[in-house]
């Protein structure tokens, strides 16, 4: 049986691992392709591939993008994209401004609560263009100002707690039709976890290719629940382990293994969108 795990982190968001230590991981666990899915940011998956390509792994491109509908956050994870479409990228920039304002924002909040957090420190640390929460977490472990990241979330950044600073977000509907145009599938993540169910119909009206099943966080009853949501909008399937490397204890990937059969369905729908795409209009 061959494996895929279509949902992790690097550091080049807020895991730890580089893509040859996550690489590393994924070969002794036997995997056979992976999907790097770093919030807001594609700039890992050339390195992801070049690993990966060196140990025999296939590499899927990918991305995590926060959006919402409604007031519904909704991750949505972009597969199979052109790395170098111009929108992509210049979109992606802007929400990684977004998120750099909002560390600062944070550590303010911080400061205000007498708690002396540098925001250099955090910046240092992330050494990323797609800082978020973790970040100043570590931070503040480092500056020895919590104890652990769970106090870190519990006392300052968890939402409506005095540091959290809300995350301007783009609409879930304009992120679908991001990731179609820079030739990706658009994938609900971790549904289970954002409670996102009553969007979904509007999100497959937008075009949403899949919808993640299998995730860390999901019980069996969960993804048995999400298998049937896909049936019947006849949506893909997906899963992953959302792994960010040692930030949160043992690393997670592993306690997601994806069957190779759902990757096969995915790039048979990206491979005829591009025959589409080249078929003149009007004809069948
Ligand atoms: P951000 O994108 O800056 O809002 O940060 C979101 C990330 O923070 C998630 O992807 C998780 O990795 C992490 N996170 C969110 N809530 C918690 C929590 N309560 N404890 C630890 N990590 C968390
Ligand atoms: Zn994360
Ligand atoms: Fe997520
Ligand atoms: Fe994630």
């Amino acid at each position: 049986m061959k494996f895929a795990d279509l949902h992790l982190h690097t550091r080049f968001s807020d895991g730890t691992f580089s893509p040859e230590e996550l690489t590393g991981h994924a070969r002794r666990l036997g995997f056979a392709a992976l999907a790097l899915t770093d919030h807001d940011s594609v700039e890992g998956c050339a390195p992801m591939a070049a690993a990966c390509g060196a140990v025999g792994i296939e590499a899927i491109t990918g991305t995590e993008l926060t959006a919402e509908y409604n007031d519904t956050e909704v991750h949505l994870l972009g597969y199979f994209l052109d790395t170098q479409n111009q929108k992509l990228l210049t979109e992606i920039a802007r929400f990684q401004s977004v998120r750099q304002d909002r560390i600062r924002e944070m550590v303010a909040k911080l400061n205000q609560l007498k708690v002396p957090l540098e925001v250099e420190s955090v910046f240092v640390l992330a050494n990323c263009k797609s800082p978020g929460r973790p970040h100043v977490a570590r931070a503040l472990v480092q500056a020895g100002l919590v104890k652990n990241l769970d106090e870190a979330f519990a006392r300052f950044l968890k939402k409506n707690r005095p540091a959290w600073v809300p995350k301007a977000k783009m609409s879930a509907l304009e992120g679908v039709e991001l990731i179609h145009q820079a030739g990706g599938l658009a994938v609900m993540a971790h549904p289970g976890l954002n409670r996102t169910d009553e969007i979904i119909p509007a999100l497959v009206e937008a075009g949403l290719d899949g919808i993640e099943c299998f995730h860390t966080k999901h019980s069996t009853a969960m993804s048995e629940r999400y298998l049937e949501i896909a049936d019947q909008f006849h949506l893909l399937v997906t899963g992953g382990s959302d792994c960010h490397g040692f930030s949160k204890g043992k690393p997670l990937i592993g306690t997601v293994k994806l069957p190779y059969e759902h990757v096969e369905k995915l790039k048979s729908k990206v491979g005829s969108r591009k025959s589409n795409a080249g078929a003149p209009v009007g004809s069948h």
